[in-house]
């Protein structure tokens, strides 16, 4: 016999499935899209609590090409607009898609590293910000090293942070005293580039960590790691600079100490060889990931090709997925293009 509880049990088991809005399923995972954008950056994060968040929008385009890719990524993530989006720097490759993408779907909010008149390295930089601007409607949040992202929180899973570490050239003071023994004498030369004036951030969610430096240059990046190493031991980094071998350095590796990196690097475009041995020769190496098989350098000087997204033009886009889960403490890669996933522990 059925008692009274059982049926009630039985009847909200049934309305939960079969009455769409009635109950939000709880994600569990914090997932991370790595959109090719073809040596562009568009690097898109779901929470549990279902929460998005985009770090920069690829390139412009004609056809749009970039906008419809995130599209493409929301789509398999389930969500339909953006509630936060990051602009690194406004360098074509990560803010030329945010007009494309504001004419396809909604963004709620804009983020930068603040209101520029005018920018030597641009010739074009007038219609570009505008364009941006128009699409943000002149309402992006300037944010600064030391700020936050407020997150909510998904019922029974720990908080996310998202830690803005540097912006506008300036990066985050430490209370730490204690030096870093990677550092050596190198003194950082005063940056006035676009790229050095990145916003990076640092996003926690547990225990787990994943570090985005954007395109930040190694004078404005080292001040994070010396004289006192201010990150730490992060487990997933998107390596800095599409894996170009200037903004890298062994230095900031060795002190990130990553063990699983992915570069958003285009066929033609970042993927250096040094940062790839590089990050190899770090000791808590356990993967690299690459959007794009470097074509022009020996295919055996890029990671192995069951890390790689994309090997030979022409291009399907495939993307690196990156599905973290709290309570496992384990999280989990998949390579778009086989569909091969492995697991990795946190630090
Ligand atoms: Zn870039």
């Amino acid at each position: 016999m059925i008692n009274n509880s059982r049926i009630l049990l039985l009847l909200s088991l049934i309305l939960t499935l079969t009455v769409p809005g009635l109950a939000t399923p709880t994600r569990r995972t914090l997932d991370f899209y790595f959109i090719d954008s073809e040596g562009g950056a568009a690097t898109l994060i779901v929470t549990p609590s279902g929460e998005s968040v985009l770090i920069d929008a690829g390139w412009a385009d004609v056809e749009g090409r970039d906008a419809k890719r995130i599209q493409q990524a929301m789509q398999q993530a389930g969500i339909t607009a953006i509630d936060h989006l990051v602009v690194t720097h406004y360098h074509q490759d990560h803010y030329g898609g945010v007009p494309d993408l504001s004419r396809l779907l909604p963004v709620k909010r804009f983020y930068d590293h603040g209101k520029m008149t005018a920018m030597t390295e641009d010739p074009k930089f007038a219609q570009r910000y505008g364009a941006y601007q128009e699409a943000a409607k002149n309402e992006s949040i300037t944010v600064r090293a030391g700020d936050t992202i407020n997150l909510k929180t998904a019922a029974g899973t720990p908080p996310v942070k998202m830690s803005l570490v540097a912006a506008n050239s300036h990066v985050i003071s430490s209370k730490k005293s204690s030096v870093n023994p990677e550092c050596g004498s190198t003194t950082p030369l005063e940056d006035t580039s676009e790229n050095g004036r990145s916003v990076a951030l640092l996003l926690s969610w547990g225990r787990f960590e994943f570090l985005n430096l954007a395109d930040l240059t190694f004078n404005v990046s080292q001040r994070l790691v010396c004289p006192v190493n201010q990150i730490g031991q992060v487990d997933l980094f998107q390596v800095t600079h599409h894996g170009g071998n200037v903004a890298n350095n062994p230095l900031l590796l060795r002190s990130f100490r990553p063990s699983v990196s992915v570069m958003i690097n285009g066929p033609r475009k970042g993927g250096h060889p040094d940062t790839i041995k590089w990050l190899q020769e770090v000791p808590s190496f356990k993967a690299l990931y690459q959007l794009h098989r470097n074509v022009e350098i020996p295919v055996e000087q890029n990671t192995a090709a069951a890390f790689i997204a994309n090997l030979d033009e022409p291009d399907a886009a495939h993307m690196i997925n990156v599905s973290v889960d709290a309570a496992k403490r384990v999280f989990t890669v998949t390579n778009g293009r086989t569909g091969e996933s492995k697991r990795f522990n946190f630090k």
